[in-house]
């Protein structure tokens, strides 16, 4: 592995967290359908996914470097902070000022499809598989091997129930099923090209790298609390969204403990 550079560990890395899309997407052919009460179960788990991996495996690691290149905690945990902010700044950016819809709320309005709906809902996942393709290249080209792995497979696993839900509101819809399949499966490859530009930033910037996973948390963190919490919430499943967030911890620590060199 430490043969490989950065640059190519961070895109295979996150081009391997992809699959979790193509899998998710896959498994269209053994349902029917999903219940909305299953769909913010399932989105809720990659929530907690995406929380842990945001502290665990982006803004830890990202004050570990810092100490280490800087040799300064106050000036690693500024780094580190001002670079969760811009990240989260730059996706608040993004999503005030592009036409965007949250991940499965409705627009307000007579004019609105429901097929736009879907379309913005659709569109939602494959933007913001693009901080996670980011996240995983930064985490996987930072060289620490425990860390990029507990990240390529935490965010591997929570693309899966996301592309799982992309594919079922396809079909739901009134798309076959291949064709569902196939669009949840093209979301995912958003993925590999935030990998490689998440590593290629942190290899031509090395001394940048701790708020470079400041920035990746962040984004992160943005989407959490603005897009994926509110919107599991919306329609009276708070109960069994939050238990299923608080899985998703769960599993990214045990993944987090299990890789890491004992
Ligand atoms: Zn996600």
């Amino acid at each position: 592995m430490s043969e490989l550079h950065p640059i190519l560990t961070g895109t295979l890395a996150s081009l391997a967290a992809s699959l979790g899309t193509a899998v998710g997407a896959a498994l269209i052919y053994t349902i029917r359908e999903l219940k909305p009460r299953t769909e913010d179960a399932l989105l809720s788990g990659a929530a907690g996914i995406m929380l842990a991996a945001s502290f665990y495996s982006l803004l830890q690691p990202g004050l570990e470097y810092g100490v280490q290149s800087y040799g300064d905690q106050a000036i690693a945990v500024t780094v580190v902070i001002a670079g969760m902010l811009l990240g989260g700044g730059v996706l608040w950016t993004i999503h005030r000022y592009t036409p965007h819809e949250h991940f499965h709320g409705g627009r307000e309005g007579p004019d609105s499809t429901k097929l736009a709906r879907l379309w913005l809902f659709v569109i939602a996942i494959t933007l913001h598989n693009f901080p996670e393709g980011m996240a995983v290249g930064v985490g996987a080209a930072s060289g620490d091997f425990a860390t990029g792995a507990a990240l390529t497979a935490g965010i591997g696993l929570q693309n899966v129930p996301e592309g799982l839900a992309v594919a079922a509101a396809l079909m739901a819809a009134g798309y076959g099923r291949n064709q569902s399949a196939g669009i949840a499966f093209l979301t995912g490859l958003v993925e590999p090209v935030g990998g490689l530009l998440g590593s290629s930033a942190a290899w031509f910037a090395s001394a940048l790298l701790p708020g470079i996973l400041g920035f990746a948390g962040g984004a992160m963190l943005y989407i959490i609390s603005d897009e994926i919490i509110p919107e599991t919430h919306r329609k009276g499943h708070e109960d069994v969204a939050t238990g299923s967030l608080m899985m998703g911890v769960a599993l990214m620590l045990v993944f987090g403990t299990l890789l890491e060199p004992a």
